[in-house]
């Protein structure tokens, strides 16, 4: 690619970051399968002196993610939650974080029952009204930590306003893009300083990977956080690294298809007598419809819905489809059913659980690549 160049999202998913293998010509990065590299003399290398530190597969891989969030830096790690934990770790005792109510529920663990003790305070609203969030800040406040779409239910937080409060008070503002993907939404081009993915979903794609990836443009927070990524060590080996190469490369196909799907599905199950609700930004009744329209390219596949009716019959429907897979996770070629009160939200109590809508009754999907007729058919013949 010419670097001087500006393409569209397909041609930097395939090309970006990626160089014929110098001693080859191989036009797929290899998997650089070495802990280590040998130096001429003391210090002279080639840019790589140990895996932890640097490899070539996920340099590759995190110069192609930069480039999707139109930014300078990437970082990938083992674990999206790997990510989150070195983002929380340019924080000290007595710092402040303000971030949503409705959050991922390892984000949501990681922060009350590892870093709360460690002296960092978290204050979790409803981020609704983005101009809420200044009635929590004060003079410790460091970082505001967005979700949109949020998980399960789909709220959706206006990160342009969030950018602006967040500048207005010096916080580090950090969205977490993994429910819609860089081809949906490009937070760092919004204000965010940076962004997170659970690479394991829609970049991989393919559910044969966890890995994490922070993506930024600022040099000094970029220095402080290579600095704990190799300090600390949750960085991922190069064949996942190598996975999630060629998984990004039909990121732009995947996604398509996802929100077409998405968006018949959505319509179908709210037209269905025993679904009583659907969680979907694309409706224009959502409540933020108007602000997932600024903000996103499209409504994605994600797609929560009520049950009209008891939890015996939402477990029955839960475990009756034959194409839908009931299992955790979300952003794969499959399409998978998931019921959050038992299963991805099962760590939050009962209560706290029901005020963010995540009732017993409530079925989320993440609705695969199949085709649509066979979807449809399969969510059919469950809720029958
Ligand atoms: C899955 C997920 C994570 C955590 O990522 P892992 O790769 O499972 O560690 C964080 N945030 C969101 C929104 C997720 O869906």
């Amino acid at each position: 690619m010419d670097s001087n160049k500006k393409y569209g999202f397909g041609t930097k998913a395939i090309h970006a970051g990626m160089e014929p293998d110098p001693s080859t010509g191989a036009i797929m990065t290899p998997i650089y399968q070495t802990s280590t590299f040998v130096q001429e003399y003391p210090g002279k290398h080639k840019g790589y002196a140990y895996a932890r530190g640097k490899n070539p597969t996920r340099a590759a891989l995190e110069k192609n993610i930069a480039a999707l969030e139109n930014a300078k830096y990437g970082l990938c790690f083992s674990s999206g939650m790997g990510a989150v934990d070195a983002v929380i770790k340019l924080l000290k005792p007595g710092d402040e974080v303000i971030t949503g109510n409705d959050l991922y529920g390892g984000s949501y663990r990681m922060f009350t029952k590892v870093f709360e003790p460690l002296g960092i305070k978290f204050h979790f609203m409803d981020m609704h009204d983005a101009g809420n969030i200044k009635n929590y800040i004060n003079a410790n406040t460091r970082l505001l930590w967005v979700e949109t779409p949020t998980n399960p239910t789909m709220q959706i937080v206006d990160i342009a306003a969030c950018s602006a409060i967040a500048k207005a008070h010096n916080l580090i503002f950090a969205v977490d893009n993994t429910f819609a993907s860089p081809y949906l939404q490009n937070p760092i081009d919004l204000g965010a300083d940076i962004v997170m993915h659970s690479v394991t979903k829609y970049l991989g794609g393919h559910s044969d990977v966890i890995m994490g990836a922070l993506v930024l443009n600022d040099d000094k927070l970029y220095e402080r956080l290579a600095f704990i990524h190799n300090s600390c060590g949750a960085t991922p080996g190069p064949m996942d690294s190598f996975l999630v190469i060629r998984g990004i490369k039909t990121l732009h196909l995947r996604m398509q298809r996802h929100c077409e799907n998405g968006e018949k599905i959505a319509h179908f199950l709210r037209s269905h007598p025993k679904v009583e609700k659907v969680y979907w930004p694309g409706f224009e009744d959502h409540p933020n419809h108007h602000i997932a329209k600024k903000q996103m390219k499209g409504f994605g596949g994600m797609i929560s819905f009520v049950v009209n009716g008891n939890i015996n019959e939402t477990f029955r429907i839960a475990s009756s489809t034959k194409v839908f897979s009931l299992a955790e996770s979300l952003g794969g070629v499959e399409s998978l059913l998931n019921h959050p009160a038992t299963m991805t939200h099962a760590s939050i109590p009962k209560e706290e659980r029901e005020k963010a809508g995540v009732v017993d009754n409530l079925i989320r999907l993440s609705v695969g690549t199949e085709d649509i007729e066979d979807l449809i058919e399969d969510l059919k013949q469950a809720l029958n």
